[in-house]
């Protein structure tokens, strides 16, 4: 390996980003390279990059910019660019022109070794990025940095279409990994020491579709229920119309799997919901959310919800505001809809002015910020057991944990409680966390 091995990478976007730069992080530290923490003791920096919405995209290339200045005075820094915004055609005409040594895209990452390795002998741009989804599924290292918790794909791609969303182009058709390579990855995660996986695909719900031996997300949850050292599963994303109760009969007798689904609702309208090719009514998500309350009476309940999309009226918005507040949301990621080229919605001609988009993610933010704070403060005086993540970000000198329902817990204690479950009482709260203190059993 000649001199200059140090390599950076910076994440943008979804879990399934932070999983790749993981895996990006093992190939090159198995090809000899040399992760560093701060950015400018770098040789390499790799870009690890989201393209669901344009803001994010416009942020990453300022950041580009930046770095290809940086190269007047560190003339031998190798800028390298990856994930979703590199599948993106006219995002690689202007990286191309950026200057960027190597553009590589979401089907090409097992490579990224080799795209170096090349790069450094030829010291030409290099370009590898794959349009077709792979026949094949590459298991990929399972090493990762030790923590608490880890994120595991059990499937990649996505064959829906919604008409707002780039992600099938970007990370192409759906392909489940065989149950046996998730359980192998998840049984050596928990002999490393880690307590909590969350199951990662785009729409789990239709996992398994293309294996050769049948196996669905019920039998899965299943399987990984069975691994030694576990203390707990979560999920995500689910898709409304492929959820089944065959999945929640899974969550309930499973005890390691914690009560906490996040299901995209996207939309309370029904004339939005079909524009957007989400196959699904208001009225079923919320039979679908009685029938699982039914089954898993503390279940909480994620979503995510897109306000501004094309054609979006006053009418259409109320609907939203009003299955936000009947179903009451334990969370909700809110997004302003932005148009991306490539996809259905991007060409509706209806689009809804950027004034209002601005006042309804305001006050959609008001509404479910206000259910959260509530839901919160119904959790005071209670007991709730916790898996303790490590020091808190927000309160200095304080442990932070959450409970089986995703709630963050802020609490008195030491690193050495990092990875215990524990027994907590909730004191007080604010919109986001709970405040709490350990009980003895
Ligand atoms: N597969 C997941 C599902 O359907 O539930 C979601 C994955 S997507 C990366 C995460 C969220 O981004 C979506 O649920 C949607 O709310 C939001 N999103 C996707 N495309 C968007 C767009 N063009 N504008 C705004 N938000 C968008
Ligand atoms: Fe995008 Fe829809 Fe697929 Fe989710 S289900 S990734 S929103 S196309």
């Amino acid at each position: 390996m000649e001199s200059g091995n140090k390599f950076h990478i910076l994440t943008y976007g979804c879990q399934m980003n932070e999983r790749d730069s993981e895996i990006m992080a093992a190939l090159l530290t198995n090809a000899g390279y040399e992760p560093v923490e701060v950015l400018e003791e770098a040789d390499i920096v790799v870009f690890n990059t989201c393209s669901v919405r344009h803001s994010a995209e416009n942020k990453v290339f300022g950041k580009v910019g930046n770095l290809i200045n940086l190269r007047k005075t560190k003339k031998n820094l190798i800028v390298a660019f990856g994930g979703c915004m590199a599948q993106v055609p006219v995002n690689v005409e202007k990286l191309k022109k950026m200057r960027v040594n190597i553009i590589f895209g979401t089907h090409n990452i097992e490579a990224l070794p080799d795209l170096l390795a090349e790069f450094r002998r030829r010291h030409k741009q290099i370009i590898a990025v794959q349009e077709k989804t792979p026949e094949r599924i590459v298991e990929f290292p399972p090493e990762r940095k030790l923590g608490v918790t880890t994120n595991v794909n059990v499937m990649y791609g996505c064959d829906n279409f919604c008409t707002y969303c780039i992600v099938p182009f970007t990370r192409g058709r759906e392909r489940s990994r065989r149950p046996e390579d998730v359980v192998k990855e998840v049984r050596f995660l928990a002999e490393q020491g880690f307590k909590e996986v969350v199951l990662l695909g785009q729409n789990v719900n239709s996992y398994g579709k293309n294996l050769e031996k049948p196996a669905d997300f019920a039998d899965l949850l299943r399987m990984v229920n069975e691994v030694n050292g576990l203390k707990r599963i979560r999920f995500t994303t689910s898709h409304p119309k492929d959820l089944n109760m065959r999945l929640i009969e899974a969550v309930a007798d499973c005890d390691k799997v914690c009560e906490h689904l996040h299901i995209a609702m996207q939309s309370g309208s029904n004339r939005i919901l079909k524009k957007m090719n989400r196959h699904y009514t208001r009225e079923y998500y919320e039979d679908m959310v009685a029938d699982i309350r039914a089954r898993l009476p503390e279940v909480a309940l994620g979503t995510d919800i897109i306000v501004g999309f094309p054609g979006e009226t006053d009418a259409d918005f109320e609907e939203t505001i009003s299955v936000v507040q009947t179903i009451r949301f334990d969370s909700a990621f809110t997004f302003v809809y932005s148009p991306r080229a490539g996809t259905r919605a991007a060409l509706y001609v209806d689009q809804v002015p950027k004034e209002i988009k601005r006042e309804r993610i305001m006050r959609l933010n008001d509404v479910q910020y206000g259910i959260a704070a509530e839901i919160n403060r119904g959790e005071i005086g209670k007991t709730r057991e916790i898996l303790v993540d490590g020091p808190s970000k927000t309160n200095a000198d304080k442990m932070m944990g959450r409970t089986r329902l995703n709630r963050i817990v802020i609490f008195d204690g030491t690193p050495d409680l990092t990875g215990k479950i524990l027994q907590t009482r909730i004191t007080d709260c604010n919109t986001f966390s709970l405040f709490g203190e350990s009980v003895e059993e």
